[in-house]
């Protein structure tokens, strides 16, 4: 007897695969058997064949069987051929098959000949036709292609759906017995599984639609169970830094706060502290709308880290939100007496040397920068907190860059960027999650427009007089992804005409990422210190910038936006006590533009906006696998299967809480899995 062909095993295996086959397999990354059980089809058809034609519509996509009845061929051009064919069923009702430029079918379908047709079925002068549909000639009984639900499979270059419906149905043949259950009875039982085999089988070649969709959720639960095993198991048992609870220095810093704290503030500082206090590292998500006050979290975070002894960094996107971060902290750190240092890519030469031998050596205890911090050379004597503001700007790789700075410390991310739900269950399932549901005192929500071209000199006469009165504005370049250039260039032509036409007798000011860090500072402390009326900016103010004298925000193109950037960018105003606006110039080409900027004017809810984004745009664009570091699932979907998620989740968590190792009998195949789903480094990551 030979040898059990194993899933390992690669498809040369498989009769009728040969090295040139297996060569195009490769291509589409398939190399074992295994691989190919696991590559599913796009969709199913129902090839069922129809037993009459009187029952056919139109529109439908049908299979039907009959005799050729007999054919015409017509050259209406000279570079084309009609042929046609009547089809007869065993009732003696036709059907016509059309088929354009192929004119082999002539010889091939010859008359009396029973075949079986696949195609959509028209109606033409009241008579049924299929045009150019799929022919067997050969009938068998029991056929992969027909007289049945059909898997289709993602189409690539040589390798025909129909090859690879023989191809996995011989690999079904060959190996259905080497595919092992990997969940534990009870929980396949609870869930209304399939047994694994029969759910790759079915999900192939399903019995019928409802088998498929059992088969579906079979393979979509074992996926989304693997994740949340992989993601929670990593978390399991690191010791980390245990800070003391709230001294002298946290006191005197809360005392000397400019405000009162909102009590979703207050909830979040009694989460923090809890998370520092405890033995394992703290991994905290903060989410808040703009505005919601989350930097006086950080700097919370960062002092409690700084009375236990360690030193604190605070990660951010961009140099000039570092820049505020950095004043705002000396603002509330200088008055305790504490060293805080700003660091970022412009900074260079003896000035860099120098920040970096004081963090080395510990002098410096507050680190603000961009992702200069997480660059080589940059060493801590004893971190024991990292924040990352505006997380969602960052990929995994950075956030696990910054960790390693030191060790075990405690992790706070911030977004204004909320996470619909579904998605929250998977990227923060190891992650605690505290949300800021609540804008500080006297916030109104900013009024909103979509306004054409013609209304631009009517906004520009309200800037004016809202100037008049003390206020202040932006007015925000268009995105040009190809090039900052060009983006730059845009920005200063728009700051010359402004200057020149509209506005000479008020101050402008410019200000693009491709200026000099000081006079970024420079213009930014301008525009904050009232020395600017109106700052015409790229998106370099995207994220962060607040300054609560501003009011009015103009964005030119904002069509060229996503709905995310465009609540970020508005939610640059409306950050004091005063009424704001914002107005969305735009004309946009697209139905989903339109939809984008009709949404903006109609809520300010930033989890509403996430969700609109989700739902037009996907996951995939919204947060980016890489930028996720999560795997590519195959059969579930983060969208839609939210029900199954939660229950993959609590079976995971139940499932660790007896055996954290998963090194029980019934739990080795779940272990085993496990690199299938993550790839081989999976347990290194922790983000
Ligand atoms: P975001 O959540 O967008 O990062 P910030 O931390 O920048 O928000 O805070 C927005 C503005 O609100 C800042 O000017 C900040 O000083 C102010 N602020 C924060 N918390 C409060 C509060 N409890 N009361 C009044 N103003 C506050
Ligand atoms: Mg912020």
């Amino acid at each position: 007897m030979p040898d059990q062909v194993k899933l390992e095993d690669s498809l040369r295996k498989l009769s009728g695969i040969g090295p040139h086959r297996v060569q195009l397999f490769e291509q589409l990354g398939l190399g074992t058997i295994g691989d190919l059980l696991f590559h599913f089809p796009r969709r199913w058809e129902d090839r069922n064949i129809q037993p009459t034609f009187n029952n056919l519509s139109p529109g439908i996509k049908a299979t039907v069987r009959g005799w050729l009845m007999g054919g015409d061929e017509r050259r209406p051009r000279p570079d084309m051929t009609i042929s046609s064919f009547n089809l007869r069923d065993k009732k003696g009702n036709t059907i016509g098959l059309v088929f354009f430029n192929q004119p082999f079918r002539k010889g091939q379908l010859n008359r009396g000949r029973e075949i079986i047709a696949t195609g959509k079925v028209e109606e033409r002068f009241g008579q049924l036709q299929m045009n150019n549909p799929k022919v067997e000639t050969t009938i068998r009984s029991n056929s992969l292609h027909y007289g049945r639900i059909v898997p289709i499979y993602p189409a690539s270059k040589g390798l025909s759906s129909r090859l690879l419906r023989t191809a996995v149905h011989a690999a079904l043949k060959t190996c259905n017995s080497e595919i092992k259950e990997i969940i534990p009875p009870g929980i396949r039982k609870r869930h209304q599984l399939f047994p694994r085999a029969a759910a790759i089988r079915e999900m192939h070649f399903p019995t019928d639609w409802k088998a498929l969709r059992r088969a579906r959720h079979t393979l979509a639960f074992e996926e989304l169970l693997l994740l949340q095993l992989g993601i929670l198991q990593t978390q399991a048992n690191i010791n980390g830094i245990s800070h003391q609870p709230d001294g002298e220095l946290v006191a005197k810093f809360l005392a000397n706060l400019p405000f009162r704290l909102t009590q979703a503030q207050e909830r979040a500082i009694i989460e923090l502290a809890r998370d520092m206090e405890g033995t394992q590292p703290m991994n905290r998500l903060l989410q808040g709308d703009v505005g919601s006050g989350k930097t006086i979290i950080a700097a919370y975070a960062l002092v409690k880290s700084v009375e236990n002894g360690y030193q604190g960094v605070l990660m951010v996107p961009t140099e000039i939100l570092a820049e505020q971060h950095y004043l705002n902290l000396c603002h509330l750190f200088k008055p305790l007496g504490l060293d805080v240092t700003l660091l970022s890519g412009s900074i260079t030469g003896p000035v860099r040397d120098k920040i970096g031998e004081n963090i080395r050596c510990g002098k410096t205890q507050v680190v603000v920068g961009t992702h200069a911090v997480i660059q080589e050379g940059v060493e801590f004597a004893n971190l024991g907190v990292v924040v990352i503001d505006e997380q969602h700007r960052f990929g995994v790789s950075q956030r696990s860059h910054l960790l390693k700075k030191g060790d075990n410390c405690d992790l706070l991310t911030m977004t204004a960027t909320p996470i619909p739900r579904t998605l929250a269950l998977v990227f923060y399932s190891k992650q605690n999650v505290t949300i800021l549901d609540e804008l500080p005192p006297g916030r109104r929500p900013v009024k909103t427009y979509w306004i054409g071209e013609r209304a631009r000199p009517r906004v520009y006469e309200f800037l004016r007089r809202q100037v008049l009165e003390g206020r202040q504005a932006y007015i925000v370049c268009p995105l040009i992804e190809e090039s900052e250039k060009l983006e730059v260039r845009a920005a200063t032509e728009l700051l010359a005409s402004l200057r020149e036409r509209v506005f000479p007798e008020l101050r402008l000011g410019l200000i693009h990422g491709k200026l000099a860090l000081v006079t970024k500072e420079k213009i930014m402390a301008e525009f904050q210190g009232g020395k600017i009326d109106i700052l015409i900016s790229t998106t370099v103010i995207e994220v962060g910038i607040d300054v609560p004298n501003a009011s009015i925000i103009i964005i030119e193109n904002a069509e060229r936006f996503g709905l995310a950037q465009l609540h970020q960018l508005r939610g640059r105003v409306g950050r004091g006590t005063h009424d704001s606006y914002c107005f969305l110039l735009g004309a946009p080409s697209t139905e989903e533009g339109k939809q984008r900027l009709e949404a903006m004017t109609k809520t300010s809810d930033g989890f509403r906006l996430a969700e609109m984004d989700l739902k037009m745009r996907g996951p995939g664009e919204l947060l980016g696998t890489q930028q996720s570091g999560l795997p590519v699932l195959k059969v579930a979907n983060l969208i839609d299967d939210i029900v199954l998620m939660d229950g993959a989740r609590k079976e995971a968590r139940d499932i660790l809480l007896q055996d954290p190792t998963l090194r029980a009998p019934e739990h080795i195949a779940l272990q085993q899995s496990l690199p299938d789903l993550f790839g081989s480094n999976w347990h290194r990551r922790r983000a």
